[in-house]
């Protein structure tokens, strides 16, 4: 018989060194659900296997978890969330800590709230909004913890979006694929002129042959001028 959508992920995340508990698995089962039903109604992800959604979706967002400093902080921002990609599943695993999910495109955002309310996540707000805009409002610049954004653009304009969100001391966080390597002078660059630096990047495969994928990570040092 074919493995069913929860036994992938809990060994996919297994593989990946991430322990996660029953009713966190489950919650990504229920999440999963949802994405599927409302995937047929709006085109949210492209992805609509079991095996993408496990791996590809969830566990590549569980990645997260083994950047250092993340477990610690109180507060994060995902950048173009989507269909809440990785925020709500960081929000599944890290329940106390607030979580922002944007998104400039409204039916995301309505999806993103609505798989929150059915999954109970009182930590987490979607807005609706474009990063730029955002950054601008003293009540959500430099006041996170930890920012991330995945598939959203190159490093240096996904830097220019998250890290004026940043506290210092803050975590910037791109998720990219292995080509990532053109784009790192910029980048670094990106990171220096927002009072950032490079501190690691960190090469990932995915289980199951799911492909490569690079963490980006970069801690803010002064405020964002
Ligand atoms: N993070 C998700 C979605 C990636 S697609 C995932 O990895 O699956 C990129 C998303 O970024 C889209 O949903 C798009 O609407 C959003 N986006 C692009 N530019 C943005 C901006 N300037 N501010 C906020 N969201 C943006």
């Amino acid at each position: 018989m074919d493995r069913t959508f929860r036994a992938i992920l809990e060994e996919g995340a297994t593989l990946a060194g991430i322990g996660m508990t029953g009713e966190q698995a489950g919650m990504m089962d229920a999440l999963k659900a949802h994405l599927a039903e409302e995937n047929e109604k709006f085109n949210l992800t492209g992805i609509k296997d079991d095996m993408g959604i496990a791996v590809k979706h969830m566990v590549d967002s569980l990645t997260l978890l083994k950047v250092d400093g993340i477990l610690g902080c109180d507060s994060f921002i995902d950048i173009g969330t989507g269909a809440g990609f990785p925020g709500l599943v960081l929000a599944i695993m890290l329940p106390d800590v607030k979580a922002m999910l944007v998104d400039s495109v409204g039916k995301k955002v309505a999806f993103v709230r609505a798989a929150a309310e059915r999954l109970g996540l009182k930590s987490v707000t979607a807005l609706t909004g474009r990063a730029e805009d955002l950054a601008k409002d003293p009540e959500h610049r430099e006041k996170y913890g930890f920012a991330v954004s995945r598939g959203v653009s190159s490093v240096s304009t996904s830097a220019e979006y998250c890290i004026p969100f940043l506290r210092k001391g803050g975590i910037f966080v791109a998720m990219k694929g292995p080509g990532v390597e053109d784009e790192m002078d910029d980048g670094k660059a990106a990171f220096f002129a927002l009072g950032a630096k490079l501190r690691e990047m960190r090469r990932i495969a995915l289980p199951f042959e799911q492909g490569e994928r690079v963490l980006v990570v970069a801690d803010k040092l002064s405020p964002t001028p």
